[in-house]
């Protein structure tokens, strides 16, 4: 059974969940309290790994997708000859190979042991994760920040490794929700600790830059597992959040 309450969160039976709230940004959300100010540019893909589930069995190469790239050039009307076009299918390619670097990566390989039996057994957050993926429908960026939080059942892992989980995913071909719903699975997975939340924010640039545009407008999602499919400690995590860290 799906419960909805008034401010759009969901619970349903002790699986993921997680739900769009569409407005303005969350105030108080930018300062850190652990905060990982390591950007997202460190490419991880080893070409092993996982493929993404429904890849087609024969890939285009790079030759091909450069083509594509041009065949789009020449539909919007450009001239992919001039001197500044030339090797923007090459680097279209590049960048695209790049940004969805996350098919390429498994959890396995990413979390490469670093889980710790700690004993602890008390919220750990990491807030503020800066993230950058491409939207499925439009294949442009949308962009912001995660909050993961868990509470352990012993075993803890490296926090660094819950920002890489973050980015494993935002490297692929998503949609909010699902993203936000992975990242919380991920860590389930891992640790089986005694809950899992995760929140994401995000602006899209396919709803900031194209049509009905709605410059500032902000998406937020969350996936509560566990533990935070209680109301008292689903409020605490979105109160630790919001809370603005005095220190700097
Ligand atoms: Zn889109």
């Amino acid at each position: 059974m799906t419960m909805t309450s008034s401010n759009g969160m969901t619970a349903n039976g002790g699986s993921t969940n997680s739900t769009a709230i569409k407005g303005t940004p969350t105030n108080g959300l930018h300062p850190t309290l652990l905060s990982l100010s390591d950007p997202l540019t460190t490419p991880e893909s080893n070409g092993k790994g996982t493929a993404p589930v429904g890849t087609p069995v024969a890939q285009p190469d790079d030759a091909q997708m450069r083509e594509a790239v041009r065949t789009l050039l020449l539909g919007v009307g450009e001239d992919p000859e001039r001197e500044g076009l030339q090797r923007t299918p090459k680097r279209v390619v590049d960048a695209m190979r790049f940004l969805t670097g996350g098919y390429h990566q498994s959890l396995d390989e990413l979390v490469n042991g670093a889980i710790f039996d700690e004993g602890h057994n008390e919220l750990v957050l990491v807030r503020d994760i800066g993230f950058f993926s491409l939207c499925e429908h439009h294949m442009l960026p949308f962009m912001g920040r995660a909050h993961v939080g868990y509470i352990p059942n012993q075993k803890v892992v490296g926090l660094s490794k819950l920002a890489r989980i973050v980015e494993m995913y935002a490297r692929r071909l998503q949609v909010q929700e699902r993203l936000t719903r992975q990242i919380a699975e991920a860590i389930q997975e891992i640790l089986e600790p005694r809950g899992v939340a995760v929140v994401m924010e995000a602006t899209h640039m396919c709803m900031v830059m194209r049509g009905v545009q709605k410059p500032g407008s902000w998406t937020v999602t969350s996936s509560m597992v566990g533990a935070f499919e209680e109301q008292t400690t689903r409020e605490e995590f979105f109160n630790l959040i919001r809370h603005q860290p005095a220190f700097f």
